[in-house]
């Protein structure tokens, strides 16, 4: 079986949020004051994820990502990455990276090879105040002792006018000396994350940067995968590799496959849509989950579910509640 939308997108990869709570305070992502938390039984258990997590393998998903959240932040992440290494799916995580040292030997063990993690500055002071904690050298350490470990590492980093523009060559030099694939995204707007238009950097905008202080023949465009999400460069005789996650401006909802279940098992068929549907309750209530996904990805629509972001009112939850 297969997942197939109406614009005829085969959609085969999951993510799933284990919790909609955070160790950090991003302020593109969380409130300040965090997220209003509500009751356990509000969220998937560890069974629960398991059991939606094999609905969707069972309609052809072959790809799963964890996230949150902070998805460290769940207690019973270990039991639940235990189990999902059992299904025959292509595993990988989105992380901080606060916690990440705790977990190093179980990935190795279950051969979770592919962690994308998040640092958007490389100033110490820069980072605690994007991130409203004091837990640079954290990151910092765990995000090196994954790279050295041979963790397949890309590194999330997203650009804000003003913010960290300055810091974009430094990042792509972090990529010529390490095998990392350092991902530029474009700021999206989320409920209370004042986004505006002119606070986002394109893609075409930091390419210029790059261009200004690397020779334009020394960055190669790499081949663009079938579902692509970022499209990457490197610079000439680079170990690593850069690349741009373009929501904005340049969107990649064409070769879309993805679905999200969010940590109170809702399913969302576009990171910037409104339109969810409750599989968990479905679930507890012994209805027919196959459907209701089902349902959930024929109404996709063609781009960014319909939304023009400049010129509408646009609600959604916080990023940290839908599961980057
Ligand atoms: N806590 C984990 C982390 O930070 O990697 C996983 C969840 S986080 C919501 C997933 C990704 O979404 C992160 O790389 C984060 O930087 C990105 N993100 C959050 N808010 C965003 C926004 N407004 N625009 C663009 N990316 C955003
Ligand atoms: Fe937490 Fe990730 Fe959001 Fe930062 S981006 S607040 S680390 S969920």
């Amino acid at each position: 079986m297969m997942l197939v939308d109406g614009h005829g997108r085969v959609h085969d990869y999951l993510r799933i949020s284990l919790t909609e709570k955070c160790n950090l305070r991003c302020n593109y992502c969380m409130p300040e004051s965090g997220i209003v938390l509500r009751n356990k039984s509000h969220f998937m258990n560890a069974d629960e994820v398991i059991a939606l997590a094999k609905t969707f393998v069972n309609l052809g998903v072959k790809k799963i990502r964890i996230t949150g959240g902070e998805p460290f932040v769940n207690k019973d992440i270990s039991q639940i990455l235990i189990q999902l290494s059992q299904l025959n799916v292509d595993l990988s995580i989105t992380s901080n990276a606060v916690l990440l040292s705790d977990y190093f030997e179980l990935l190795e063990q279950l051969n979770i090879r592919s962690l994308n993690l998040s640092i958007d500055s490389l100033n110490e002071e820069k980072f605690n105040a994007i991130t409203r904690r004091n837990l640079f050298d954290t990151v910092i350490k765990n995000i090196n002792e994954a790279i050295h470990r041979g963790f397949k590492v890309k590194l999330n980093v997203v650009v804000i006018k003003g913010v960290n523009d300055d810091e974009i060559v430094e990042f792509v030099r972090w990529s010529i000396r390490e095998f990392i694939s350092v991902r530029f995204i474009e700021f999206m707007p989320f409920d209370g994350n004042q986004w505006k238009v002119d606070k986002v950097l394109s893609q075409k905008n930091m390419l210029d940067i790059i261009a200004k202080e690397f020779k334009l023949e020394t960055i190669q465009k790499i081949q663009d995968e079938k579902n692509l999400i970022s499209r990457n460069y490197k610079i000439e005789g680079a170990k690593g590799s850069f690349g741009f996650i373009s929501t904005i401006t340049n969107s990649f909802c064409g070769t879309c496959n993805r679905i999200r279940l969010t940590a109170d098992g809702k399913i969302k068929n576009c990171l910037f849509s409104n339109e969810e549907l409750d599989l968990l309750s479905a679930l507890r209530n012994g209805e027919d989950v196959t459907s209701i996904i089902q349902k959930a990805i024929q109404s996709k629509h063609a781009k960014n579910a319909g939304i023009d972001f400049e010129n509408q009112n646009y609600k959604n939850r916080s990023m940290t509640a839908i599961g980057g």
